[in-house]
């Protein structure tokens, strides 16, 4: 399988993305995760990428694309996978179906997390990840709270925010969304591939409702 995440941030898609992957047995391909990581070990695409991430907006189309084209043609994929966080506006679309084509593939299923704004900047603000890169746990300082105060209930590392996830950025991150990353709601139902699941309730519904799609669509 070949599935394609969309949902704004905070929506849940890296949660339920791991998951599944997980359960499905296929790569999963974070754009944030792989990002972060290129930044940590300061590659040529980290330190690209560093300013814009910082600061909430999206790193250029290029560094993404080359990211994307080294893991997508990667043995790790081989057996299938789940893209999470890209595409993020048009042009990454285009050269999704561009890379993949040349790959002789095609995506399966694209889903796409809903969920109204206001619910969402409390979901991003009260977010914390485990600070150890290998575990990278998340939890909600009110939804999904780590049993001791601020460590992960898996390694026992420190938890922290993510710069990004501060107040202060989360609505150009949420404005960014709207304005460049939902369009491709229509880009992929026109290609007849949308799938559209609530993502409002209890994450393990949620996977539920996820799970369930995946079967209709592959019985279709
Ligand atoms: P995320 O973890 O998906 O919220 O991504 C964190 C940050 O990484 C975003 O705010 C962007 O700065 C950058 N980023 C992630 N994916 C992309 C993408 N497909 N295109 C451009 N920037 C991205």
């Amino acid at each position: 399988m070949r599935i394609l995440f969309l949902g704004a941030p905070g929506s849940g898609k890296g949660t339920q993305c791991k998951k599944l992957a997980d359960i499905l047995k296929l790569a999963h391909l974070s754009s944030g995760d792989l990002l972060r990581e290129a930044v940590l070990l300061g590659t040529e695409a980290g330190k690209k990428a560093k300013d814009f991430m910082d600061k909430g907006q999206l790193v250029p189309d290029e560094v993404l694309i080359k990211m994307f084209k080294d893991k997508l043609s990667s043995k790790e994929c081989a057996n299938g996978f789940i893209l999470d966080g890209f595409p993020r506006n048009i042009a990454q679309a285009k050269a999704l179906d561009q890379l993949l084509t040349d790959l002789n593939q095609q995506l399966t299923s694209v889903i796409d997390l809903q969920i109204p704004d206001h619910l969402l900047t409390e979901r991003i603000t009260g977010r914390r990840i485990c600070s150890n890169k290998s575990c990278n746990a998340v939890y909600h300082i009110r939804f999904s709270p780590p049993k001791a105060d601020n460590v992960c209930d898996l390694c026992g590392a420190p938890l922290m925010q993510r710069s990004d996830d501060k107040e202060e950025l989360v609505k150009s991150r949420l404005d960014i969304y709207h304005q460049l990353t939902e369009p491709l709601i229509d880009f992929y139902d026109e290609k007849l591939l949308l799938r559209t699941v609530d993502a409002q309730g209890k994450p393990d519904d949620i996977f539920a409702d996820i799970m369930k799609t995946l079967k209709s669509t592959q019985k279709s």
